[in-house]
C-alpha cells in the first residue's frame, strides 16, 4: 500500500487475515491474472492445465471460500468480523478483479443450499466446503439474452409488466418442474459451474415480480453451455451461456417458489451484490492509484521525476480523493448493510457500486495519462486495470440503469 491506511486499532486477527490475503493476492492472484488475461482463447482460462486452478486450489486450501457459509455446514460466517470481510474484499480488488468476482460468485448456489432442511440440497454446501480440489463450482445465472437491466428494474414496485418477464419458464408438473430457456453469456464461471442459482419465471403474467429461483446441479439432461466469452477485460473471468431444455428438477430445488417473495428478494439480492461490488472496486480503484503513484516517482522527464511537475501532482492528489472518498462510502454501506441484513439499504448500496467502479475507471483512466505511451502498453499493469475497471460499470447492473432503480428508493 503507498500510504497510510486510517484503519485504527486493527486487531491481532485482522492484521493476520490482512497479511494473509495481501501475500495471497500479491503472489497468486496479480500475476496469474495478468497471464491469463493475455489468453487470447478464453477457452484456454479454463482448460484443464490452466494456472486459473492453482488460484482456485489456493484460495480453498486458505479456507476463504467457507467466508460466506454458515457453520452448520462447515463454513466460517460467524469467524470473519466485519472488517475482516472488508479487507479480503478489497484487497481481492486490488489484486485481480476478475478472479475476485470469479471466486466469490463460485459459492453462489452453496450460499442459498446452506439455508435448506433438505439432506440433500445442505450436502450440496458442506460438500462444498470441503471441496479443496475444485470439482464444485457455482454460478448465479440471472440474465437472459432479452433481459438484461430488466432485473435491476425488477427491484421497483411498477416493473410487473408481463412483457418484461423471465423469458427461462418453470412450469410445474406434479413434484417436479420443467425448465426450457436460457441464460446470456454473461454468467459468470457460466461455462466452468457444476452448480446454479437460477433465476426462472413462475408466473407469466406478473413479469419480472413472478419470478423463483431454483438451485440445481449442471449435470441434468437437456443442459448445454455456450463457448466461454471473449471479453473486453476481467478477462480472466470465466462466462457463458447455459441452456435448458426440457429440464426436469424436483420440486424441492425451487428454493424460493413463492412469486409474492420475488419483489423483496431482488432489492435484498442487488443490496448484497452491490454492497460487495463497491468494496471490491474501491480495491481496484486503489490499486490503479497504486501504479500511476509509484510510475510517477520512478519516470523522470525534464531531468526530474515526473511526479515533481505540478499537473502530475495535481492529478495524483485529485485520483486520490476520488479513490478514498469511494472506499469511505464503500466500507460505511458494508458495515451498515451488515448489520441490517437482508434487506440493508439498496440506495447506498448501488450509491457504492458505481461511485467505486466510476472511481476505479477514472482514476484507471487518468493513471494511463500518467503513464504517457507506455501506459498503453502490455509491459505495464495499468491498461488491463482500466479494461478491468470499465467491465465493472456494466457488471452486476450497468450504471445508469442501477442509478435510475436506486432513484425509485428515494
Ligand atoms: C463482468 C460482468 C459480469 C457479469 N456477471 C453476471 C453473472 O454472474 N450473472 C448474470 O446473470 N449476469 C452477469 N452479468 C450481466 C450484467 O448483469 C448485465 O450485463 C447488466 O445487467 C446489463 O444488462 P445488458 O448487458 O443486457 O444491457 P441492457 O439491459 O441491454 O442495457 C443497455 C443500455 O440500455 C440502458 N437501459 C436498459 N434498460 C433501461 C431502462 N429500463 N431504463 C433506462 N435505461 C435502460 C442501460 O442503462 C444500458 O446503457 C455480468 C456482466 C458483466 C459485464
Amino acid at each position: 500500500m503507498s500510504y497510510p491506511e486510517l484503519d485504527l486499532n486493527l486487531t491481532v486477527e485482522q492484521k493476520a487475515t490482512r497479511d494473509m490475503i495481501r501475500k495471497f493476492g500479491a503472489e497468486v492472484m496479480r500475476p496469474v491474472g495478468i497471464q491469463l488475461d493475455l489468453l487470447a482463447d478464453p477457452a484456454e482460462v479454463i482448460a484443464e492445465k490452466s494456472v486459473l486452478w492453482d488460484v482456485f486450489r489456493q484460495y480453498r486450501q486458505l479456507g476463504l471460500h467457507k467466508r460466506g457459509l454458515p457453520k452448520s455446514v462447515g463454513g466460517m460466517l460467524e469467524d470473519i468480523d466485519l472488517m475482516q470481510g472488508i479487507i479480503i474484499a478489497e484487497e481481492m480488488g486490488y489484486a485481480d478483479s476478475g478472479l475476485a468476482i470469479s471466486l466469490g460468485v463460485a459459492g453462489n448456489p452453496f450460499r442459498y443450499a446452506a439455508l435448506s432442511d433438505d439432506p440433500e440440497i445442505k450436502g450440496w454446501a458442506r460438500d462444498y466446503v470441503n471441496d479443496l480440489e475444485c470439482k464444485m463450482i457455482g454460478c448465479w445465472a440471472i440474465t437472459e439474452p432479452d433481459h438484461g437491466s430488466d432485473w435491476v428494474m425488477a427491484t421497483q414496485d411498477d416493473f410487473n409488466k408481463p412483457e418484461t418477464g423471465p423469458s427461462l419458464k418453470a412450469v410445474k408438473k406434479g413434484d417436479e418442474y420443467v425448465l426450457n430457456g436460457q441464460k446470456s453469456a454473461w454468467v459468470s464461471d457460466g461455462t466452468m459451474a457444476t452448480h446454479a442459482a437460477l433465476h426462472v419465471c413462475l408466473e407469466p403474467s406478473k413479469g419480472m415480480h413472478g419470478s423463483g429461483i431454483c438451485i440445481l446441479p449442471l449435470d441434468r439432461p437437456g443442459i448445454t453451455k455456450g463457448k466461454p466469452l471473449n471479453k473486453l477485460g476481467q478477462r480472466a473471468l470465466n462466462q457463458g451461456e447455459i441452456f435448458f431444455e426440457e429440464v426436469v428438477i424436483p420440486k424441492k430445488y425451487m428454493v424460493v417458489s413463492d412469486y409474492n417473495l420475488s419483489l423483496p428478494l431482488m432489492r435484498g439480492i442487488l443490496t448484497n451484490a452491490n454492497t460487495g461490488m463497491g468494496v471490491t472496486f474501491g480495491g481496484l480503484a486503489k490499486a490503479a492509484f497504486d501504479e500511476a503513484l509509484k510510475y510517477a516517482r520512478e519516470r523522470v522527464q525534464g531531468g526530474i521525476p515526473i511526479i515533481q511537475h505540478q499537473n502530475i501532482k495535481l492529478k495524483l492528489i485529485q485520483m486520490f480523493r476520488r479513490v478514498e472518498s469511494a472506499r469511505s462510502l464503500a466500507r460505511r454501506t458494508m458495515a451498515y448493510n451488515a448489520a441490517n441484513a437482508p434487506m440493508g439499504s439498496p440506495l447506498h448500496a448501488i450509491a457504492s457500486k458505481v461511485t467505486s467502479t466510476e472511481a476505479a475507471t477514472e482514476v484507471a483512466a487518468e493513471a494511463i495519462q500518467i503513464f504517457g505511451g507506455n501506459g498503453l502498453s502490455k509491459e505495464y499493469v495499468i491498461e488491463k486495470l482500466f479494461r478491468d475497471a470499465k467491465a465493472s460499470m456494466i457488471e452486476d447492473g450497468e450504471n445508469s440503469a442501477l442509478s435510475l432503480a436506486a432513484a425509485g428508493f428515494f
